[in-house]
């Protein structure tokens, strides 16, 4: 089987026990919860079988053991994941508000996750791998932006492929090399998988369909567009699919994305078919926001197969 690598933040987060609760006055928190975008994706492709490593940072703390133990015991390859003595392990602190959006408060490019580099144990794991999957929000500092370079050129010149989750804000544009660095990787990328409006970053396009077949157009052979409750539509050049989501009770969003990425990129990369595929992934991210905390409901391939087996889909 395919082996997917990624690399990027490891951290915790820690909640707010209530809806509208503020960070501004002391109150009830749950957690620590692991958590860090690709440390969500690589356990959730582990989960469902597929060889699957990470690069990351840690500090030699309970946070940073807390993510490894979490990886290790879902059959992850953490072999690349180094303890730093002295960092602390990045925290997200996150409130609810009563609109349904997130405030966050974060410790990333300060903590252990900084100082994520090219070592002997991460040039090994790349020399194993086929498939390298970039996070647009894992592209904090030059550091992580080389090490992604290096993983997109070392699976290329395997005959490897690239997928990109852009997941990224406007304002992270104009940090420096952010520009070059997505430009480089849309260019390495075979499967695309925005969430609705970020396609738009990308595409001159203002419709969907215009704007993914911008996407293809440049090379890519698959567009994926996340769409939260309502699903995922896909294009490539035999047209396009929609597969609606799951129906289920929405307890925290945070990882869906991540969780339905893993899930699709694991049955493209095993030559499944899209409708599959898709379906797969949108029972992961159902599932995924079931719970509390990004992994909670990660789920393995016999957990998801079961939960589609008797869960009804919404409109698509
Ligand atoms: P995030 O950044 O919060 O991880 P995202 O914006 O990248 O998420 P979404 O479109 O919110 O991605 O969610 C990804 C997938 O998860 C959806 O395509 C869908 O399959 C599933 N999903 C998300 N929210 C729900 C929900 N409320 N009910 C059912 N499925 C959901």
């Amino acid at each position: 089987m395919k082996k997917l690598v990624c690399a990027g933040e490891i951290l915790v987060e820690i909640m707010a026990e209530r809806i509208g609760q503020s960070f501004r006055a002391p109150g009830p928190l749950v957690g620590p919860f692991p958590s860090g975008a690709p440390a969500i994706f690589i356990d959730q492709a582990a989960r469902l079988g597929q060889p699957a490593g990470l690069i990351a940072a840690v500090g030699d703390d309970d946070f940073g053991h807390l993510n490894i133990e979490r990886l290790r015991a879902d059959g992850a390859d953490i072999s690349a994941i180094t303890v730093h003595q002295g960092a602390a392990t990045g925290t997200a602190f996150i409130t609810y508000e009563t609109d349904g959006s997130r405030h966050f408060v974060y410790n990333i490019k300060q903590s252990a996750a900084g100082l994520i580099e090219m070592g002997a144990e991460a040039r090994a794991l790349l020399a194993g791998a086929d498939h390298f999957h970039v996070m647009g929000t894992s592209l904090f500092s030059p550091e992580v932006i080389e090490v992604a370079r290096n993983g997109i050129e070392a699976v290329k010149r395997r005959g490897g492929t690239v997928s990109f989750d852009p997941n990224i804000r406007k304002e992270m544009l104009d940090l420096p090399g952010m520009r070059d660095a997505l430009h480089f990787v849309l260019s390495k990328t075979d499967v695309f998988l925005p969430s609705g409006p970020e396609l738009f970053t990308f595409a001159e396009a203002t419709d969907e369909e215009g704007a993914a077949r911008e996407m293809l157009d440049r090379g890519i052979s698959t567009v994926v567009v996340k769409k939260g409750a309502q699903g995922a539509v896909h294009y490539d050049r035999s047209g396009r699919i929609a597969s609606p989501g799951f129906v289920v009770d929405e307890i925290d969003p945070t990882g869906a994305g991540d969780c339905f990425a893993a899930a699709f990129v694991s049955f493209w990369l095993r030559g499944e078919g899209p409708k599959r595929a898709l379906e797969i992934a949108n029972g992961c991210g159902a599932l995924a926001v079931t719970k509390k905390g990004p992994m909670e409901g990660i789920a393995s391939l016999a957990e998801v197969e079961a939960f589609i087996a008797t869960s009804r889909t919404g409109a698509p």
